[in-house]
């Protein structure tokens, strides 16, 4: 038997066509896409280095300067989800040795703790902690600073594990007084809740395209300001990673070189949608599309609440309009519940996430998704599953 035979034979499931069912996607993300950006990303793709993907990548970048309400140039979209800003924040501006503050109020300070933890051998992470759904005083997050001086403060705008839209200003202006970066994570937040990057002194921020941008999964528009480039083209060690290096920002031309120069294959199909998704927020204005998230989100909660269910967030203000938390009602079981809905309904929502698994149940219903006849059907499917999937009382 000659060495070039095949012995392993095509399997027999890439012989069947590919199956994805409809679903309303009205969890934490993602989230369904409207046609249009469907439609953008379905387009014949061009070479990653070609002068017109050059064309595509520049509207991104206004895009993502527009939805970020920011003038810095180093502005860019990483290949990869939401993690990959994440990691790329992270890794460009701390060295090892170095001392971070990261505030934890549900899944995502642990995520990025973890991050600079194993990033940066020796990195000093500093976590100040709440209950998921927790929110820090300026006062709190100042005294934490005094004490352990960090070169990057953490916060996540939107907590979608908690369902909560935290606080920002003023934050930014004692990061500066203490020197220390701020960076703030708005994956699940951006469209659906004011963020203003430069007003609020913002000198990291980031986001994903799967949320209320309504793209597919898998780019993250990440801004970094002149005080944040400066400590990143500043440092003694090379980042950790190549992919996710900021030297990364020459491929976007933002580093004022006149050529750019290869540096990994773009995705050109995402950057399609994603420049999509951008127009149609730049269309719609950013005013509008926070003003119909809170809408939206206040006729879900009083939907809920005529069910007789309890928001997980007390507090109106303080509820994160894009994923709407919750609380657990007596006597059932969650998982039951949520998978009662899918299989009814053929609709996703979700449990809670890390530190708050057990305590939620999450609805999503971000950009495209964000109506009110979406909430209704969100709201018809829990009543459904209330009425269906009650324990018996043993
Ligand atoms: N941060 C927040 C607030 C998120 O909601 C998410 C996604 N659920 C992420 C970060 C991570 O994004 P991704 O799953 O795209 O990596």
């Amino acid at each position: 038997r000659s060495m070039s035979t095949v012995t392993i034979p095509p399997p027999a499931c890439m012989l069947r066509p590919l199956e994805a069912p409809l679903r309303y996607l009205f969890g934490p993300g993602p989230s369904n896409i409207p046609p249009r950006i469907l439609t953008a990303g379905g387009r014949p793709i061009i070479g990653h280095m070609h002068s017109e993907m050059f064309e595509v990548m520049d509207e991104i970048k206004e895009g993502i300067r527009y939805a970020f309400q920011t003038q810095n140039n180093m502005t860019i979209s990483m290949s990869g989800s939401g993690h990959a800003a994440m990691e790329c924040a992270v890794f460009n501006t701390v060295e090892p040795g170095e001392s971070v503050l990261i505030a934890i109020n549900g899944i995502w300070g642990e995520r990025v703790a973890e991050i600079a933890e194993r990033s940066e051998q020796g990195a000093k992470v500093h976590r100040l902690v709440k209950a998921p759904g927790g929110y820090f005083s300026n006062q709190e997050i100042e005294q934490a600073m005094e004490k352990h001086k960090p070169v990057l403060f953490f916060l996540t705008h939107g907590e979608s594990s908690a369902g909560l839209c935290h606080p920002v200003d003023g934050i930014g202006d004692i990061c500066r007084k203490h020197n220390c970066l701020f960076l703030v994570d708005t994956v699940a937040s951006l469209g659906a809740a004011p963020i203003f990057m430069d007003k609020q002194n913002i000198d990291i921020l980031y986001t994903g395209s799967q949320k209320a941008l309504n793209a597919p999964p898998g780019t993250a528009p990440i801004s970094f300001n002149d005080r944040a480039c400066h400590k990143m083209f500043n440092r003694k060690t090379k980042p950790l990673s190549y992919l996710f290096d900021m030297a990364y920002s020459n491929y976007w031309g933002c580093d004022g070189k006149p050529a750019r120069i290869y540096h990994h294959t773009g995705p050109v199909s995402g950057s399609f949608a994603l420049r999509e998704s951008l127009a149609i927020l730049a269309e719609k204005g950013l005013e509008e599309s926070w003003r119909k998230h809170k809408e939206v989100a206040a006729y879900l909660y009083k939907g809920l609440e005529d069910l007789g269910l309890q928001l997980f967030i007390p507090d109106r203000d303080l509820r994160l309009p894009s994923v709407t938390t919750i609380a657990i009602p007596d006597g059932y079981d969650w998982r039951e519940m949520l998978a009662y809905i899918m299989k009814h309904h053929q609709m996703e929502m979700t449990g809670g996430l890390g530190p708050s698994v057990g305590m939620v149940m999450r609805v999503g219903l971000m950009g495209y998704n964000c109506e009110k006849f979406n909430a209704d059907k969100a709201l018809h499917a829990l009543q459904d599953a209330l009425k269906n999937c009650k324990k018996s009382k043993a």
